[in-house]
């Protein structure tokens, strides 16, 4: 045990995911683990292989594994393509970076579209490489719907209108690891072949879960995939999923915590959940702009309503920011990943969150800002505040 006194109250984990879990699934997790062989797990297995198909919308397939999101990328890739193989990726950011760097260690070859990361998925240069590929050569294009390092989420309807005007065959693979269950999203309506996700983040269980829902098209990829695998594979899932059941050992108590989420994700109702979270977005948008910082996602219909991503002023460190919050007021804010480290700070606004922690989030800011000598002008709170009460009715 560290030496430091208790800290009284709850922690403010204000990160994009990690993010905090509710009670009710925390009570669903602590179940005994039972057999997940027996009929019990059964009935556990089928209820959330058919519940998960209503929060990506699909009709199709949806296969869990037992690991993080980086897991489900390396599924989405080692299961519908083989070596040599290109994919055009776009860089919206580090998580989009990472993406890239996992497909050529798998020995696939990835064409990079460079961007500012400041910017969403440009969906006509995403037309214009497409057309230029007149062979075919590319199998898929690769998205991030939102990049959690920048705060920009993408259109993907868009991607799918693209590729279409170009009549090109390429796969559609999207990560929606930080955007499911916070902002709208539809894997059949918008041609979506592999969705990719985890469980830490809009669905508010702790990390451990992740999935990836499949077309028809993207299953019958599959099956002329010639990259190795095994852990992941959709076609030693699928015999086993039919039944309620997994090859290998599942994550039964994260399990019976996605059967709860699924129930309060519904018992909210799916358009009031996004409503809320655009909601929470904008209030945290006019406290940025009160305090006269700027927001790092430069064009607005980009905006991301599951984190807002912060730059500092010129000379002052936003990890420096981030200690002064933790350490006085118990709340962890997202970190700047990689070309964007001490630059700046990212305010988590998705999962479980309500007025007024949005508010205490923003409050424990808005005093951080002060106590580090961050330059900025009071009343971010007080306009967060407006926005929430002029708009509460609605919600
Ligand atoms: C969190 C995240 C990841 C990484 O997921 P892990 O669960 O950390 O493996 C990938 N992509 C995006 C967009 C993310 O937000």
């Amino acid at each position: 045990m560290s030496n430091a006194p208790r800290r009284a109250g709850r922690h403010f984990l204000q990160i994009p995911g990690p993010t905090p879990v509710p009670d009710r699934i925390l009570r669903a997790i602590s179940m005994p683990t039972i057999d997940h062989r027996g009929p019990e797990f059964q009935a556990l297995g089928k209820r959330v292989l058919e519940g998960i198909k209503t929060i990506f919308k699909t009709s199709g397939h949806v296969f869990i594994y037992p690991a993080s999101g980086t897991g489900a990328w390396e599924a989405a890739l080692a299961n519908t393509l083989s070596p040599g193989d290109k994919v055009l990726m776009f860089e919206t950011g580090h998580f989009a970076t990472l993406w890239k760097k996992m497909a050529e260690k798998l020995g696939i070859e990835p064409e990079f579209i460079a961007s500012d990361w400041r910017s969403g998925v440009d969906a006509t240069a995403i037309e214009a490489r497409l057309r230029e590929d007149k062979a075919h050569t590319i199998k898929a294009v690769c998205i991030v719907h939102n990049e959690t390092s920048t705060g920009v989420a993408s259109n993907v309807a868009q991607v799918r209108k693209a590729m279409d005007a170009a009549s090109h065959p390429a796969l559609l693979l999207v990560d929606t690891i930080s955007s499911l269950a916070s902002i709208d999203y539809r894997h059949d309506e918008w041609g979506v072949d592999v969705t990719v996700s985890g469980s830490q983040k809009g669905l508010m269980l702790p990390p451990g879960l992740s999935f990836t829902a499949v077309s028809e098209k993207a299953l019958a990829a599959s099956q002329a995939s010639t990259l190795p695998k095994l852990f992941w594979a959709w076609s030693e899932m699928t015999p086993h999923n039919k039944n309620g059941f997994f090859p290998y050992t599942p994550g039964t108590n994260l399990l019976y915590g996605l059967a709860e989420a699924i129930d309060m994700l519904h018992e909210e109702g799916l358009d009031r959940v996004f409503a809320r979270h655009d909601r929470h977005a904008e209030a945290t948008r006019r406290a940025v702009r009160a305090w006269g910082l700027e927001i790092l996602c430069r064009d607005p219909v980009c905006y991301s309503s599951s984190l807002t991503a912060v730059l500092m002023p010129e000379g002052h460190d936003a990890d420096r920011l981030r200690q002064f919050v933790l350490e006085h007021f118990d709340m962890s804010l997202g970190t700047g990943l990689t070309k964007l480290a001490g630059k700046v700070f990212r305010i988590g606004h998705l999962g479980d969150t309500n007025d007024l922690t949005i508010l205490g989030a923003l409050a424990g800011v808005e005093m951080g800002l002060g106590l580090a000598g961050v330059p900025h002008k009071a009343g971010g709170v007080q306009s967060a505040m407006e926005h929430l009460s002029r708009t509460s009715r609605a919600a």
